[in-house]
């Protein structure tokens, strides 16, 4: 395999000798291909919704399938299983998070629907995030199981292709593998941006990615951003008893429906979510006793302004 991958890191038209000169070529993906050299009719890059789909309903007309799934690490070190983002850092264990919220209103209101609750209720984010995590990570385990129970072969490294049938990376052990196909899906997803313009935004700042994984609470948070992720992420630590600020440059929820993003933000500021409209970031600072320091502009009068937080959440 590594020679055949030292052949392909060399000039486009060597790659295409190499494969022409395998049986079948990488058209005859299925049936053959050079020696540590693995070949499928479908390969699909990404292991996510859309990925995993595909993949499993290749493999259900018959096909022979590989998937190849490798998440890069957040810059705070967060990284997470197979599943993608809706089931590691987005729709679960977002909507997790909202329910903890909402059980948390539900409770309050209780007694006023005759519940005797003995005590004010305490919120454990350490309780709930485990919780959390730990369904993730049997989704991550029931992804793998229903790959295999459709002989769909798994493979966790980061694909790099070499030529338009081939894509080559490194096992965790650290052997280089190669693998081709006759038809290869791109389902590589996104992820969460970083304001790398300001100061101290990498440093200091996590994401979504990071948000869930967390196993303390992150206290009290400015969110920065106008999306969906923005919003919820400030709503749910909002519901969950946590000082939740929203940081938005110009409106919220663009490309949605205005009239519905108004109702959602007044909403969420009635519900306790501080929202600075109209300002924009400037610097993260980190103070000695570990708070982060935010100064922020606010563009109509172009005034600055200042505030302290335990986290900064990017949600651009
Ligand atoms: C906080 C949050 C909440 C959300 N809530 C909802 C919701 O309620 N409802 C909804 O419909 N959507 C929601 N979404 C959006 C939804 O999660 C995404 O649209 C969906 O997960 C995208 O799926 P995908 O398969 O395209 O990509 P992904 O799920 O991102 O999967 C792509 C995979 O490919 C991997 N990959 C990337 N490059 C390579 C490579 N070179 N080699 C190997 N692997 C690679 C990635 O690490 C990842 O595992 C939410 C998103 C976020 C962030």
């Amino acid at each position: 395999a590594a020679a055949a991958m030292a052949a392909l890191r060399s000039p486009a038209g060597l790659f295409w000798w190499r494969l022409r000169a395998v049986p079948g070529g990488a058209r005859g993906a299925a049936s053959g291909g050079a020696a540590g050299q693995q070949c499928y009719d479908l390969l699909v890059i990404g292991g996510g919704s859309g990925g995993l789909a595909c993949a499993k309903e290749a493999a259900q007309l018959g096909k022979k399938v590989a998937v190849v799934d490798y998440v890069s690490p957040s810059p705070r070190g967060t990284s997470w299983g197979l599943g993608g983002t809706c089931v590691n850092v987005g729709c679960i264990p977002k909507k997790l998070m909202h329910q903890a919220a909402l059980l948390g209103g539900m409770m309050r209101d209780a007694p006023r629907y005759g519940w005797e609750m003995a005590q004010p209720a305490l919120h454990s984010w350490r309780k709930m995030a485990e919780a959390v995590q730990n369904h993730v990570k049997s989704l991550n385990w029931g992804h793998r199981v229903q790959l295999q129970d459709r002989k769909v072969k798994y493979f966790n490294f980061k694909a790099s292709f070499v030529n338009k049938h081939t894509v080559c990376g490194v096992l965790k052990g650290g052997k280089e593998i190669l693998l081709s196909a006759e038809h290869i899906v791109i389902a590589t997803g996104g992820r969460p941006r970083y304001p790398t313009h300001i100061e101290g935004a990498v440093e200091y700042g996590i994401t979504s990615d990071d948000l869930f994984w967390l196993k303390e609470s992150p206290g009290k948070t400015l969110v920065v951003g106008a999306s969906y992720v923005a919003l919820e992420c400030a709503g749910f630590l909002t519901g969950l008893g946590l000082d939740a600020t929203i940081m938005i440059r110009s409106i919220p929820l663009r490309a949605f429906d205005q009239q519905m993003a108004s109702l959602v933000t007044e909403h969420m500021a009635v519900h306790g979510t501080r929202i600075l409209k109209g300002c924009m970031p400037l610097r993260v600072e980190k103070l000695p006793d570990g708070q982060l320091q935010v100064t922020w502009v606010d563009l109509a009068s172009d005034r600055r302004d200042m505030g302290t937080f335990d986290t900064v959440l990017w949600a651009t």
